[in-house]
């Protein structure tokens, strides 16, 4: 579902870029005959906010691996993660002046959840700032649920922030921030037993641990680059190892979310045939069919079957599950 909505809302994209262009065509040819004044008012006022709605999306930071810019959702991506992808940590800032982690990213055995950003000690009223330049995307409130007043900043380096709990948002929507620019102030809304900050970071909408990529302890970044994966671990380069490694361009087109990706995915064809090879991948199961049967009629073994699924020789099959088959 989300991956269509995403869709649809890249076509609607691609379709104002076409638009655009075309006007921009007919304007070019008007514009040769016409006088002045004329080629002023072929400029109506519908092109114009379309022209700028496209500028505003394209002129987003990181708009090379964000399919959408929202003010609403704190993750909203169905994208195909980028293999891997080179984050610049150089510039960044103190979120706040603490250095003090009172409790790190990960499984948190009394709460039996998952933590998924650095609480640093804040009291109620202090700075809060913005770890990296970027563009401030969310300034909601959750009341006293999860994170209570909170913050979301992407940043040009491809990474998102999170900063939750605040007493106090200073920011809003769609401005930009320089790195270390005051965004709200420290405090104890949302699902918050004392006054502190919860910082995030994520790439795409998937959570990397802050300590993996800063030592707040020494308020500075653990090295120039962090390398994020998806197929393993992300790790830690110096800047003369992320200089010797391919482009980010390059990196991300290796399976990731860059506009050429985008504009195969808009093509009905390109959908079409995933359509197709994912419906000759998986086969519903009919009344009275065995895995026998099955692998006969998708021209596979029962054992390839079994290990596809998981499932057993004797395992009984239900009608109407999917089972997958290459
Ligand atoms: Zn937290």
């Amino acid at each position: 579902m989300q991956f269509f909505k995403t869709t649809s809302k890249r076509l609607i994209m691609f379709s104002i870029l076409t638009i655009c262009a075309l006007v921009a065509v007919a304007q070019d040819q008007l514009a040769s005959i016409a006088p002045i004044d004329k080629r002023m008012r072929a400029i109506d006022s519908v092109s114009l906010s379309k022209l700028l709605e496209v500028e505003r999306f394209f002129g987003e930071p990181s708009a090379n691996l964000y399919p959408t810019w929202d003010n609403k959702y704190i993750n909203n991506y169905s994208v195909e993660m980028p293999k891997e992808y080179k984050i610049d940590l150089r510039g960044f800032h103190m979120p706040c002046e603490s250095k003090r982690v009172t409790s790190s990213y990960g499984y948190r055995r009394s709460f039996r959840r998952n933590h998924y950003g650095t609480d640093l000690k804040v009291y109620v009223g202090d700075t809060i700032r913005s770890a990296f330049a970027g563009k401030i995307r969310v300034v909601a409130n959750q009341g006293r649920k999860g994170y209570g007043k909170y913050v979301v900043i992407r940043h040009y380096n491809g990474l998102e922030t999170v900063y939750g709990h605040l007493s106090k948002q200073l920011v809003v929507e769609d401005q930009e921030v320089k790195a270390g620019e005051v965004i709200g102030l420290g405090g104890n809304t949302g699902r918050s037993t004392g006054s502190h900050l919860h910082f995030e970071t994520r790439f795409l909408g998937k959570f990397i641990d802050p300590e993996t990529l800063f030592d707040f302890d020494a308020c500075d970044i653990l090295n120039d680059f962090y390398l994020f994966s998806s197929v393993s671990k992300g790790k830690l380069l110096t800047a003369a190892q992320a200089k010797a490694l391919p482009s980010n361009d390059i990196l991300a087109s290796m399976g990731g979310p860059t506009f050429q990706a985008d504009k195969e995915a808009q093509s009905k064809a390109f959908q079409e045939e995933r359509r197709q090879s994912l419906r000759a991948s998986v086969h519903r199961v009919q009344k009275g069919e065995s895995l026998s049967v099955i692998a006969r009629k998708r021209g596979t073994t029962v054992a390839k079957l079994c290990k596809l699924n998981n499932i057993k020789t004797t395992t009984v099959l239900r009608v109407g599950q999917i089972i997958k088959c290459s």
